[in-house]
């Protein structure tokens, strides 16, 4: 192979050879090629559209909040690189995973007090359920082993997260009948300043008083359900989960994946509630979207409960495990945002969003129109024809990338005003074409 390769080289072996997320092989959508990314824009290696950057409204998956090739996190990286890019955690400790774990002590909710460090939200959502069964069975309850949650959601890719997706419509349906079925509640009805219902509160007690002998944990997603239909929900749900979890005897999960660090405009999402979950899941933005790298956080009666079992330890270890690179990205990536004044960030982005959106909810097809935090969301009254979306943005110069009826965008905190309004105008063409 040679040493320099053109985009059209690198795109028909890419085409050949490498599995993209959720798609088929060979692929039949052709992917852009970045050649490099700086700040809110990612670089492409030929034009396309007419453009050779785009703003990026997806913050790759909601990970890179503090933009991409960013001084300081790059110093974290190459700092450490020059100590150790990684050493097995079994048995052995280092400064950037210890800090780290005391730092997402000290910023979390109240009451979670130890940290599992692993190496994707999907499977640190795997090690919330272990932590949640292995509890019940620690404290002699090892008949609840099954997982309740509310439709709408989704918590990753792994098994036991793709068993708390919704089952109906999502992207894990093609496993109905392999997966272990879990118990769903409805979908949480929508409005994040809606007052909870009392009917819907008098599905999930049913539901619970039903179910709670045999259920370890309700795992939900906090305000935002983010790739199950980005849907926005009343705070109040949750201080009504914690209550009926403590009357049940369930344990509660939450799934601050997608949510945590400032992006529904609190540092987490149960943040606006007032309430300390069991176990807490974390991950993509932890990094800053440099490194892969997610932790479950959980309260001492649940560490305790463990280890008062006959089998005391959590048995759980991966081979990257607290990787130092990663931890240290991480913590440089915390200290970044809360150095500066991101609740106002949040604020203007949100407000840019509202202003630029709002003709959308003009357009033919557009069935909503909603913005939360630093989210922007355009619901069509069909699916979106991706490929035609995705052209009208990248024509706009901005990148997105639509899924089922929505076209939605997540900005890096640090998209200037006129960032914002470009990303806006690229939801509007993807919205108006898809
Ligand atoms: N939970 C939520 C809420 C998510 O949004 C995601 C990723 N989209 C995951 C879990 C899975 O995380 P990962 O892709 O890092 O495995």
């Amino acid at each position: 192979m040679p040493d320099q390769l053109t985009a059209a080289e690198l795109r028909a072996l890419d085409r050949q050879h490498v599995w993209h997320p959720y798609g088929p092989m060979p692929g039949r959508q052709e992917p852009l090629v970045v050649s490099s990314a700086s700040g809110v824009r990612l670089r492409l290696a030929e034009p396309v559209e007419g453009q050779t950057e785009l703003v990026d409204g997806m913050s790759s998956w909601w990970s890179a909040v503090h933009g991409y090739n960013h001084p300081v996190l790059n110093d974290a990286v190459t700092g450490q690189l020059g100590r150790m890019s990684h050493v097995m955690f079994g048995g052995l400790t280092h400064e950037p995973a210890v800090r780290l774990a005391a730092r997402l002590v000290e910023i979390t909710p109240p009451g979670l007090e130890h940290v599992f460090l692993s190496d994707s939200g999907s499977v640190s959502v795997e090690v919330a359920v272990k932590m949640c069964l292995q509890y019940w069975r620690s404290v002699g309850r090892s008949g609840k082993t099954r997982l309740m949650t509310w439709r709408g959601g989704y918590h990753g890719d792994t098994w036991q997260p793709m068993a708390v997706c919704d089952p109906e419509g999502g992207m894990h349906e093609l496993w109905q009948g392999v997966l272990n079925r879990q118990v769903f509640a409805d979908v949480p009805p929508s409005g994040f300043d809606a007052e909870p219902d009392p009917a819907y509160v008098a599905h999930l007690r049913e539901l619970l008083a039903a179910h709670a002998h045999e259920v370890a944990a309700f795992i939900v997603e906090p305000v935002v359900q983010g790739a199950g239909g980005m849907r926005f929900h009343s705070p109040g749900y949750l201080r009504v989960l914690r209550e009926l979890c403590d009357e049940f005897e369930v344990l509660l999960v939450l799934d601050e994946i997608a949510t945590g660090f400032g992006r529904t405009g609190a540092l987490f999402a149960a943040d606006h509630a007032g309430i300390t979950p069991d176990v807490l899941c974390v991950g993509k933005a932890m990094t800053g979207g440099y490194l892969s790298m997610a932790a479950t956080l959980c309260t001492s009666r649940v560490a305790d409960g463990i280890s008062r079992g006959d089998v005391p330890v959590l048995a759980h270890g991966p081979t990257f495990m607290g990787n130092p690179l990663a931890a240290s990205v991480a913590l440089a990536s915390i200290d970044l945002l809360l150095a500066q004044d991101w609740p106002g960030e949040v604020k203007r982005i949100g407000a840019g969003l509202r202003e630029g959106l709002a003709g959308a909810a003009e357009l033919p097809g557009v069935k909503d129109v909603r913005v939360l935090g630093a989210i922007g969301v355009v619901q069509l009254d069909h699916e979106v024809d991706m490929a035609a979306a995705t052209r009208a943005a990248v024509r706009e110069g901005v990148w997105l990338r639509p899924f089922r009826d929505l076209v939605y965008t997540m900005p890096p905190y640090v998209s200037t005003d006129e960032d914002v309004a470009r990303i806006c105008r690229g939801v509007t063409a993807a919205a108006r074409e898809g």
